[in-house]
C-alpha cells in the first residue's frame, strides 16, 4: 500500500512579513499543525531527554543548534504527527542552506511520502521597517493586542496609547525600534536568501506571495497555493 503524501510548507519572509500571523489562521482555521522548532529545542531541554543535553548550551546563548540535530528533531517529530494526515507549517525551519539540503535529503531517501512547498512572503524592506516600527502592543499580558500607529492605519487605537479592549497602556516592543528591526532584516537576508537561491537551484518551486496586502487577503494566497498541490 502505498503511503499518503504529506504536505510540509516552508513559510519564507521577513519579520513583520505577516507570515506568523497566517500560519496561527492556517493552524485555526484549516486544522494544519505548525513546527517550531524553537519550541521544539526548548520542549526537549525541558523533559531532559539526550537531544536536549547537547542543546541546551546553544540555546542559553542565543547560537544556532546544530544542524544534524535539528534534522533529527523535525524527522522524529515528523514521524510522531504523519499518521494525523495534517498539512505541517514549519516555522524558523530550515535556518541555513544546510538544514534545507539536509532535509531534502532525507526527503529523497527515507520520508519520500512528503511533498516539500516553498512560501515566500514577498515584501520591501522599507514596507517592514515602517510596519514594524509603527507597531505597538498591549502591555496586559494577557491581551497583547497588536495595534499600528502609522497615519490612516485601520489598527489605530480609539484612544492615543491605550488598548481598545483592556485599557492598558500600549508600548513598543524593544526589538521593533527601527535600527533594530534594520539588523533583524539583515540577518534574515544574510540566511533566508540563500536557503531559497538553494531550492531554487534544487528544482523546488518558490511559491511567492505578496505580503504587502491585508493579512486575510495573504491568508487567502496561501490557501489557493495549498489547492493547487
Ligand atoms: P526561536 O524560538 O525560533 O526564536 O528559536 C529559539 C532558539 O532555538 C534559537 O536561538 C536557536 O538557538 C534554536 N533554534 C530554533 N530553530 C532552529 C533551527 N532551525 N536551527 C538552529 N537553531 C534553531
Amino acid at each position: 500500500m502505498s503511503e499518503q503524501q504529506l504536505e510540509c510548507f516552508v513559510f519564507s519572509g521577513p519579520p513583520g512579513s505577516g507570515k506568523g500571523t497566517v500560519a496561527q489562521q492556517c493552524v485555526q482555521n484549516l486544522g494544519w499543525l505548525q513546527l517550531s522548532t524553537g519550541d521544539l529545542c526548548r520542549k526537549h531541554i525541558a523533559e531532559g531527554t539526550e537531544i536536549g543535553k547537547q542543546i541546551d548550551f546553544a540555546i542559553k546563548s542565543g547560537k544556532l543548534v546544530d544542524d544534524a540535530l535539528i534534522i533529527d528533531m523535525v524527522a522524529q517529530w515528523i514521524q510522531e504527527h504523519k499518521n494525523s494526515g495534517k498539512t505541517i507549517i514549519f516555522d524558523g525551519f530550515p535556518r541555513t542552506v544546510v538544514q534545507a539540503q539536509l532535509f531534502i535529503q532525507l526527503i529523497e531517501k527515507k520520508l519520500t511520502w512528503i511533498k516539500l512547498v516553498v512560501i515566500d512572503f514577498k515584501i520591501d524592506d522599507a514596507v517592514v521597517i515602517q510596519r514594524l516600527s509603527s507597531r505597538r502592543i498591549c502591555s496586559n499580558k494577557q491581551c497583547q493586542a497588536v495595534y499600528s500607529v502609522a497615519s490612516g492605519s485601520q489598527k489605530r487605537p480609539m484612544i492615543e496609547g491605550k488598548c481598545d479592549f483592556c485599557g492598558a497602556s500600549l508600548i513598543q516592543r524593544l526589538d521593533d525600534v527601527s535600527a533594530t528591526v534594520e539588523k533583524r532584516l539583515q540577518v534574515y537576508h544574510q540566511h533566508a536568501d540563500l536557503v531559497l537561491d538553494f531550492y531554487k537551484q534544487s528544482g523546488v518551486k518558490i511559491n511567492s506571495i505578496n505580503a504587502d496586502q491585508p493579512i486575510d487577503i495573504a491568508f487567502k494566497a496561501v490557501v489557493a497555493v495549498k489547492e493547487l498541490q
